[in-house]
């Protein structure tokens, strides 16, 4: 940032939507300024955590970079949570002070701790941008930059403690797998910044290029399409949810000035990947990576996602792509003994980005970081060409009649099905089978669709001990805030649906028999 502000002082530096807000002088001297206020006047020490509850705005940047330039370590929580979230984690990191957006600065006032809060644009804030400018405060490659608070589909979040090396591999990693070649113009945050587009800034801060926010601060298709009209080479980071409403929009807005496409933190279908190729062209770029190895384990960039003439070019569609340079990705046995391409196992990481441990938290470090390597807890199998498909988590896993079923399978046939729009597969416990494959099914707005329908899809396309032995058509999904599915809720969801549908039954059986 210090040196941004000083060579390329007067590139654009924030922007809402088609007008500049800063330059990277004035970004530069905020930071400054705003690291002095933290020091000077509310007396933050070295290493002291400093949690960012904000929704995406012009002011994020400015705090993270202050935060590290006072030599401090930065806690973004996603500003869409639970008060009651927002408490455990500002607890779980021990954070002396909360920076805000006003949207939530009365829930995070309410909370007992931190004691302090500053909501950003307010006079409060401005008052520390008048402090005087701090010089950097050394920190080494070891030191912890970023607490990472996992989204948790379930229990309690985890802090993964990310360090100035983790974040720094991260970058170059950025460079060299996911969004290679120049320009590197604007990054569009139209993703939560507390997560992956904020982890992306970074990248774009070393190469001094412009950081949109859209004007509404969330996600909007129709305001993405305008932005694309305003700006040239713009990058962004999305969900695999928000690339499909991109595409579900409309068909004939003008993408010339989209560069990349960047998406990953969750499963993309092989469908919607074709359907994003043909709308926006060769620009379409995956990573896969966990709040354990930030942005950074395998990636899938738009060179290969391009190259449709490979004859093994619809696998690598569905697959998370290759390694990223700076990490050794190995799929392993539950003994972590290596296996061979084709073989399914976990998917276990070294190198430099992998978080030093969960904060505060030694016995899941222990197990998640065992003989150096991360155990991701995802499942996986590399082809020979080492390019790794996902097969869902180990806990998604669905064993029926003693055979495992992958959710993602299943989901992938069905979303092929023109009046499927959204699918999600879980397991039920079942008597006969042990679990019994069920999906929930969103169909196309406006439309119906038929159970009986499904299952003929089903069988033309899938082994028949796989097939859904019930679906449920639904209107909506519940995902979590970054738009994965909750495949516990629905679980939950299905447990009570069919206690509520086994009461009914056992009360029909008992009149009729009394
Ligand atoms: P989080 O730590 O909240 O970012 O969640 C990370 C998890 O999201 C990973 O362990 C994977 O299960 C999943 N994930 C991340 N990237 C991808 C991807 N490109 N495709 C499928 N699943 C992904």
């Amino acid at each position: 940032m210090a040196r941004a502000g000083h060579s390329y002082s007067e590139r654009p530096a924030v922007a809402k939507g088609a007008t500049v807000l800063l330059d990277y002088a004035s970004l530069a001297q905020r930071v400054e300024r705003l690291a002095g206020g933290l020091v000077q006047r509310l007396g933050l020490d070295t290493g002291d955590r400093v949690a960012l509850v904000m929704a995406n705005c012009p002011e994020y940047l400015e705090v993270l970079y202050a935060c590290w330039h006072a030599g401090l370590v930065v806690v973004p929580v996603n500003a869409k949570l639970h008060a009651s979230e927002f408490s455990y984690i500002l607890e779980n990191a021990g954070v002396r002070l909360c920076f805000a957006t006003a949207d939530v600065a009365d829930a995070v006032s309410s909370l007992p701790e931190p004691k302090r809060c500053v909501v950003v644009a307010q006079p409060d804030y401005e008052v520390l941008l008048t402090s005087e400018p701090l010089a950097i405060v050394h920190r080494g490659p070891q030191d912890t930059a970023w607490l990472f608070y996992t989204s948790g589909t379930t229990g309690r979040p985890k802090g993964a403690t990310l360090t100035h090396r983790n974040l720094l591999a991260m970058c170059f990693c950025y460079f060299a797998d996911v969004d290679p070649g120049a320009p590197w113009n604007a990054i569009l945050h139209a993703a939560p910044m507390s997560h992956g587009s904020g982890l992306y800034s970074l990248a774009h801060v070393a190469q001094a290029s412009c950081h949109i926010l859209p004007e509404s601060g969330g996600f909007d298709a129709a305001e993405i399409y305008a932005v694309l009209q305003d700006w040239q080479g713009v990058s962004m980071f999305v969900a695999p949810t928000m690339v499909k409403r991109l595409l579900d929009h409309s068909r004939d807005e003008d993408t010339a000035n989209l560069k990349t496409l960047i998406y990953g933190g969750g499963p993309m279908y092989a469908e919607d990947c074709r359907t994003g190729l043909e709308r926006f062209g060769p620009k379409l770029s995956q990573l896969y990576g966990q709040g354990e190895s930030p942005m950074t384990i395998t990636a899938l960039n738009a060179a290969l996602h391009a190259a449709s003439d490979h004859p093994r070019w619809l696998e690598r569609l569905a697959s998370v792509g290759v390694p990223q340079s700076v990490v050794e990705v190995r799929v392993a046995d539950k003994d972590d003994r290596p296996l061979l391409p084709g073989e399914l196992g976990e998917i276990l990481v070294r190198g430099d980005s992998v978080m030093s441990g969960y904060w505060g938290d030694r016995e899941a470090t222990a197990e998640t970081l065992r003989d150096g390597w991360l155990h991701t807890g995802d499942l996986g199998v590399f082809d020979e060409d080492g390019f790794l498909t996902l097969k869902d988590r180990s806990k998604d896993v669905i064993i029926s009649g003693g055979a495992n079923i992958y959710p993602r399978e299943v989901e992938e046939v069905l979303l092929r099905h023109p009046l499927v729009a959204e699918v999600s597969v879980i397991g039920r416990s079942d008597r006969e089978w042990g679990e019994a494959v069920v999906a929930f099914v969103v169909p196309q707005a406006g439309r119906t669709v038929e159970p009986a329908e499904l299952d003929e899809f089903c069988l033309q396309h899938l082994a028949r001990f796989k097939r859904p032995r019930d679906y449920r058509v639904t209107d909506k999904i519940p995902k979590n805030n970054y738009g994965k599915a909750l495949k516990t809720a629905l679980r939950e969801l299905d447990r009570a649906s069919n206690r509520v549908a086994d009461d009914a039954n056992q009360g029909v059986g008992g009149s009729s028999s009394g």
